[in-house]
């Protein structure tokens, strides 16, 4: 396990002072303390910003917390290059090299001068470094262009090879160039180093286990792009600080588990979907307004929706087993389907459409088969084509095989045949770079094919959802076991198993637990980092032996919503260690509406999902049914000669009405006298996703 109180997060820079105001293409720092985040730090120069970090180190090894800092340049070149500079591969060999030649002031340095030195040190001037960064003087040794450029070393160190879009460290200028940085930043950490050598550790070079590790970092990629009205580097520093500190010991310590390299790592890659987890829910997120006693329906979703966002982290998986999976971004066409134009049939192929009457063509050599590289066709001329086949260069009209007869070399048939007849577009299902996939849905098999035929191998999802299912109460028995005078049997959660399962996401059984605060407790404990979210039946109310209520209350975090549902106890909303809870009703016709109307689409939502809207359809009612305004009411029911039946009973335990409906009848909020015939919303099962 590896633990720090404090994250620190440097973007560097190798240019000058860039003045008072706080601006880009500065140095900035980011920092994260015991969870909490600071505004970003400005650091005008790198004397300043040395002097920032030290008094930083200082100040938290005088607490005794332990301090990671990162910082976004490379700490080392690509092999070969510290040991022909000074003769060893010893990267602080080389960190103290660059330490006792770098001239640095606020206004000047000689950055330039020296990489030019070590190019013509190396050879002939040609290279390794490169892009003279001063417009109005020529340096001998430093290339200003790549033209007659040579670098004896590799261009890019391994950790930069899989990084995608990072800089090589021998361009020392032009835009998103790194050289400098590096030439710059490394006598400062060589200082650093140096003033508290009995503290710090550099990964991955030395045994991350010093109180204060350094790390070579790079924001770009993990951190999104940022806000409006925020300075990138200022974004960055402050969110990747807050995303390393989102990290648990666990994982940090598999990240920190590298090896020894004279090229170093960039600290992250490999591991960008631990750092990109997306942030925790806040505790109050389902805090109602005050003064609310009865929250319509509506209201209480969009409350949902508003406060709710998606919680499981982000990966991506090969396109055959992303089924089931939500999409965490758009996909777009890396290819237009079809690829090219081509025959929808077997066939001839020719140019042109053709009139009336009889027509005859000589036939060309060969034959156009799906697969074969387009060939060409002299004009006037027709060949034979196999449907899938790319239409050769100069045909753009198919004849159908059973309409035509050969004569020899020379095809016959009758016209009309319109230009364009039997062949398929390039592009005419889809164009390259159209939007092939959206954020936030459930991929289907047809969404396989669709990005398969367009040329995509892997798609960003979301991780599957984990919902933790708990019953409570005294009464409460698992099936198969011995029920004694009093009890029954657990119907609720192996249903929310069911249910959860058939939303798509991952069910973790919780068991059960008895009226007992202290054993529930316990169980909500031990689910931490098992779950994502959390289903509860039972217990929910405010009455002495409702003890989820209790629980969350006592933690701070409960909010019981009454909503102006029928059927329907109060709802209690709640967070236990960050992961949301849904206290349903016991009853168990109760807890399966609450849980189609709201865990449904709140649970969807923390998966990435888009809200779903369940479709409904307004058919003729088979009953007859008054009720007053007040609450919606939903109505177990199925279709039966076009019109639409309801259960015998209301009753909320009979949980014999749940299994013959076959979908539910929404009666509106406001009064209702509904008689057979009139138009009522009927919403199927399967308008839930389930069965
Ligand atoms: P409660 O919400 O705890 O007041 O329970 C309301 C009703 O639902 C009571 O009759 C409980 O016995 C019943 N109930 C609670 N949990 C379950 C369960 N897991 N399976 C079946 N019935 C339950
Ligand atoms: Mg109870």
């Amino acid at each position: 396990m590896s633990h720090f109180d404090t994250f620190v997060v440097v973007d560097w820079s190798g240019g000058n002072d860039t003045g008072p105001t706080p601006r880009k293409d500065a140095i900035w720092a980011g920092v994260s303390r015991g969870g909490i985040s600071d505004p970003p730090v400005y650091l005008r120069n790198r004397s300043e910003a040395e002097a920032w970090i030290a008094a930083l180190i200082e100040a938290e090894l005088a607490q005794d917390r332990r301090l990671f800092i990162g910082f976004d340049f490379p700490f080392a070149y690509p092999s070969g290059f510290a040991e022909a500079l000074t003769g060893s591969d010893d990267p602080f060999a080389l960190w103290e090299w660059f330490e006792a030649r770098v001239v640095d002031a606020p206004d000047r340095n000689n950055r330039f001068d020296l990489v030019a030195e070590i190019n013509l040190g190396l050879g002939d001037g040609s290279g390794p470094f490169w892009a003279n960064g001063l417009p109005n003087r020529d340096i001998a040794g430093l290339p200003r262009t790549k033209a007659g450029y040579a670098n004896p070393f590799p261009d890019k160190r391994a950790a930069e090879q899989r990084a995608k879009g990072s800089f090589t460290c021998w361009q020392m200028a032009g835009a998103g160039a790194v050289g400098s940085q590096v030439v710059m930043g490394l006598p400062v950490l060589s200082r650093l180093r140096a003033r508290f050598a009995d503290h710090v550790a550099v990964w991955p070079f030395e045994k991350p286990d010093a109180q204060v590790v350094f790390a070579e970092i790079w924001p770009s990629l993990t951190v999104g792009p940022a806000p409006d009205n925020m300075i990138k580097d200022a974004w960055q520093v402050q969110e990747l600080a807050r995303q390393l500190a989102a990290v648990t010991a666990a994982d940090l310590a598999q990240m920190l588990d590298g090896e020894a390299a004279e090229e170093g790592w960039i600290f992250g890659l490999g591991f960008e979907h631990l750092l990109k987890a997306p942030p925790p829910l806040r505790n109050d997120c389902f805090a109602l307004p005050p003064g609310v006693h009865w929250t319509p329906v509506d209201e209480a979703l969009a409350q949902l929706r508003a406060r709710l966002h998606p919680v499981t982290p982000v990966e991506d998986v090969p396109l055959a087993a992303t089924l089931g999976r939500i999409a965490a971004a758009d996909v777009l066409a890396r290819r237009a389907n079809p690829p090219l134009p081509n025959t929808a049939v077997d066939g001839y192929g020719f140019a042109g459409g053709r009139e009336a009457g009889a027509h005859a063509m000589p036939l060309a050599e060969g034959r156009a088969a799906a697969g074969d590289a387009p060939g060409a066709l002299a004009e006037g001329q027709a060949m034979r084509v196999l449907t899938g086949a790319a239409l050769p260069e100069g045909v753009d009209t198919v004849v159908l095989q059973e309409d035509v007869t050969i004569d020899g070399r020379t095809l016959r048939f009758n016209g009309p045949v319109k230009q364009g007849a039997n062949t398929r577009k390039a592009g005419e299902d889809v164009t390259a770079g159209a939007v092939t996939l959206r954020a936030g849905r459930r991929i289907t098999a047809a969404d396989i094919a669709l990005l398969a035929a367009t040329g995509t191998a892997s798609v960003s999802t979301h991780r599957p959802l984990r919902v933790g299912v708990l019953s409570t109460g005294d009464e409460i028995v698992e099936a198969g076991r011995t029920a004694a005078d009093g009890q029954i049997f657990d119907a609720n959660r192996p249903m929310l198993l069911g249910l959860v399962s058939q939303f798509g996401h991952q069910g973790v059984d919780l068991g059960h637990v008895g009226d007992d605060r202290a054993a529930l407790r316990r169980r909500l404990d031990e689910t931490q980092g098992r779950v994502d979210a959390i289903l509860t039946s039972g217990g929910a109310s405010a009455g002495d032996e409702d003890h989820v209520s209790a629980l969350l209350s006592e933690a701070g975090a409960l909010d019981l919503w009454r909503i102006a549902v029928k059927p329907g106890r109060p709802l209690a909303l709640g967070m236990w260690q960050g992961a949301p809870v849904f206290g349903l009703p016991g009853n168990p016709v109760a807890a399966m509406v609450c849980t189609l109307i709201f865990a449904r689409p709140a649970l969807a939502r923390l998966a990435g999902q888009d809200w779903p809207e369940p479709q409904g359809f307004d058919v003729p009612a088979d009953f007859s049914k008054r009720k007053k305004p007040g609450r919606r009411e939903y109505l177990r029911a199925r279709m039966h000669d076009g019109r639409v039946q309801v259960f015998a009973s209301e009753g909320s335990g009979r949980i014999s009405g749940l299994a013959w409906a076959e979908g539910l009848v929404e009666l509106p909020d406001a009064a209702a006298d509904i008689q057979p015939g009139d138009l009522v919303r009927y919403i199927p099962y399967g308008s839930f996703g389930i069965t």
